[in-house]
């Protein structure tokens, strides 16, 4: 139903009648917000019934209790405080999207499709609600890692895999990434950073005047195919034929995040208390990182690919694990 309606409102609606382009969009605006609404009270409910029924999710519940209040601020509140539906296009930093870049652009068509429904005020407000999402972001991941963003935070695929996914389990819930799949995922990850960067750096040289305004819809066109195509279409694939986390393999914002968890210090520690080799940590983990093997090292796992999703140190039956970082606990 989204790749439907998303197909419509970014491909159909630009030649059909006014009147019909209205209705496709308003249809849109609904589903991203009200529709959705229904599936995130619905979702979330049953997935804190599965996670209650379970002793030790501590980090989970976390994660859950930061999702869905976050999903609410930016799909309900948020745009009925504002006045715009479209908030959920400003809750994700560069170089997720460059839809902040195209609202600061008077002669960009993204510009003067919003400008009659927000106004000047409501650009304003969206790009300051963008600056400070933003800033928290930096601010969150530098503090306490991924897990800020990739598992409290994010409304894309963190959301789907840690709330949705659970709740309505598809074919794919439980495989597990082999080697030849995370070689895959390793070029993909690259590709997608820096098509990211293409499309952050051309409206930035375009913003600062190095290039000239003709190109900039034709650039919007393409960034809109690459959403519905590399992130939506993907997205949706990943989560049917193979896993819930799937698009984290090579989110381009994921990306920017694991170097900045590195400045965080972010890891999994091991030296709890002894590793009694069970595998329970590694069938866990939703980005297939091989944890058992450090634990029995005592050595932490550092791995890029980390969301801090904390699974592994909620199922780990002798507390051997913790998710940290320099902020959380500075004796590392
Ligand atoms: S290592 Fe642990 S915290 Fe990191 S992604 Fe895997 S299960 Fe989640
Ligand atoms: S879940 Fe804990 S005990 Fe089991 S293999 Fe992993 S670290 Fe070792």
């Amino acid at each position: 139903m989204a790749l439907g309606i998303a197909g419509l409102n970014f491909g159909y609606a630009g030649q059909a009648s006014p009147a019909v382009a209205e209705l496709i969009n308003w249809f849109w605006h609904f589903y991203e917000n009200w529709i959705k609404f229904i599936f995130i009270i619905a979702g979330s409910i049953l997935t804190l019934r599965l996670v209650a029924g379970s002793s030790k999710t501590t980090l989970r519940k976390r994660n859950l209790t930061g999702f869905i209040v976050y999903a609410l601020l930016i799909h309900i509140l948020g745009p009925i405080v504002l006045g715009n539906s479209e908030l959920y296009l400003f809750s994700m930093s560069l170089p997720w999207n460059t839809t902040p870049l195209q609202l600061l652009d008077p002669g960009s068509s993204f510009f003067a499709d919003r400008f009659p429904t927000l106004g000047m005020a409501g650009i304003t407000a969206s790009l300051i609600v963008y600056a400070l999402i933003t800033l928290a972001v930096l601010i969150g991941t530098l503090l306490m890692g991924r897990r800020w963003q990739c598992s409290t935070l994010c409304l894309f695929n963190g959301f789907a895999s840690e709330v949705f996914a659970p709740a309505f389990p598809l074919t794919g819930g439980k495989k597990q990434a082999g080697k030849p799949t995370l070689k895959v995922f390793s070029f993909l990850r690259w590709l997608f950073f820096e098509i990211a960067l293409f499309f952050t750096t051309y409206w930035l040289l375009h913003l600062g005047g190095a290039i000239p305004g003709k190109s900039a819809n034709l650039f919007s066109e393409l960034e809109v195919y690459k959403y519905l195509g590399g992130e939506l279409l993907a997205a949706m694939f990943m989560w049917v034929v193979f896993t819930g986390r799937g698009y984290c393999y090579y989110c381009p914002l994921g990306t920017v995040l694991a170097f900045l968890s590195k400045a965080a210090g972010q890891r999994i520690s091991t030296t709890r208390s002894e590793c009694i080799e069970c595998g329970k940590c590694n069938r866990a983990c939703p980005l297939a990182i091989a944890i058992k093997k450090e634990a029995l090292k005592k050595a932490p796992v550092k791995d890029l690919r980390c969301v801090g999703c904390g699974h592994c140190a909620d199922i780990c039956p002798t507390e051997t694990l913790r998710y940290t970082t320099h902020f959380l606990d500075p004796r590392i």
